[in-house]
């Protein structure tokens, strides 16, 4: 186990035990004079800004990565590390809750939902668009009701078992999330997938919507991810040029494909060339419907026809994010190429329609 510094508020035996892991973002960021930008900052005195944390009535103990970070630097080796702290800590606690920037947190949380393999605990992401030091900031209420859904649970099952954003009201699948707005504090919607909970005087949770309560099933951690995977958006005018050297990088193994509405492409010839000598060599390509709505159908037209026929992968109604983390896990953890392929079609963590 590593040996993180862990510190405990309101300790009381009898009570629910939460974890809270800082990794930085906006919540925790300070103006900087000198560089004149955000940059993270020392937990312990974000907590002096968060009187209410006396105020909970659950044992909350809190855990800050050594450098905390912009979630643009965000990596595979963290997420694997997040994982590991869960791991290490999944018995001593109830559920936990990771303090994270906005811009990739939908990434990071569908990462860790494909890396906790029967997860019964609840693992929520959230952040803040404003600084926690600012009169108007949104961190206080997204933090204390984080940690209020992460400690509640009806007749002694916890009600969320899986992980999740929760951000300005709405508890989202982390899978399913996408950040779609820098400006207001509405920063997540849920992507081909209804919200989990609406948060307003009361919790209202959306039970047939959230992950059953598994607790029989042991955890699982995995452990390793490939990095070498890429994302190629296809544009009206793309040179063949382009899509030619894309498929010359070394040591690639996995590519998903931003494709217009259901999963349509270029139909040429040139085009159709260079994905099936990519697929020939081994890379596994995954298309992804570059719509937030609606979903990749290969064959409804005869511009994915093409597509189906040469091995390209459906993703079905995937988002980009979890489609990227989940094949980095995958080419990872399962070295069969044609289970790859037919796991990445497979719903695994709640992130894909089965049809
Ligand atoms: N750049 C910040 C981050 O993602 C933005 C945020 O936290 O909202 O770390």
């Amino acid at each position: 186990m590593i040996n993180y510094q862990i510190n405990t508020f309101n300790i009381n035996q009898n009570s629910k035990k939460i974890l809270l892991i800082y990794t930085g973002g906006t919540f925790g960021m300070v103006y900087d004079n000198t560089v004149k930008s955000l940059v993270p900052f020392n937990f312990n005195q974000i907590l002096n800004n968060l009187p209410e944390i006396q105020r909970l009535d659950f044992e909350l103990s809190i855990l800050a990565l050594p450098e905390p970070i912009d979630s643009s630097n965000v990596s595979t080796e963290i997420w694997l590390e997040l994982a590991a702290i869960i791991r290490d800590r999944y018995d001593l606690f109830d559920g936990f809750v990771i303090l994270h920037g906005t811009d990739t947190m939908a990434y990071s949380a569908s990462a860790l939902s494909f890396l906790l393999e029967n997860l019964s605990k609840p693992v929520i992401f959230t952040g803040a668009q404003l600084p926690i030091g600012l009169a108007r900031t949104d961190a206080r209420e997204n933090l204390i009701t984080a940690l209020e859904i992460a400690s509640s649970s009806i007749d002694g099952r916890t009600i969320v078992p899986e992980v999740s954003i929760y951000f300005n009201g709405r508890l989202i699948r982390g899978n399913r999330a996408k950040k779609q707005e820098s400006s207001q504090f509405d920063a997540f919607n849920s992507e081909n997938y209804p919200f989990l909970a609406d948060v307003g005087v009361t919790i209202d949770f959306k039970f047939p919507y959230i992950r059953p309560y598994l607790p029989d099933l042991p955890l699982k951690v995995h452990e390793q991810m490939n990095p070498h995977v890429a994302i190629l958006k296809i544009f009206p005018g793309m040179s063949a040029e382009v899509v030619s050297h894309f498929f010359k990088l070394s040591h690639l193994k996995g590519v998903v494909m931003e494709t217009f509405g259901a999963g349509n492409a270029p139909s040429k010839p040139w085009f159709l060339d260079e994905l099936r000598k990519a697929t020939e060599q081994g890379i596994v390509i995954m298309n992804v419907s570059q719509c937030t709505g609606g979903r990749v159908i290969q064959g409804k037209y005869e511009t994915s026809r093409g597509l189906q026929e040469i091995g390209v992968i459906s993703g079905k109604d995937i988002t980009t994010e979890a489609a990227i983390t989940k094949m980095m896990f995958l080419l990872g953890t399962e070295p069969d190429i044609e289970k790859v392929k037919i796991l990445l079609e497979t719903p695994l963590a709640g992130e894909m329609d089965l049809i």
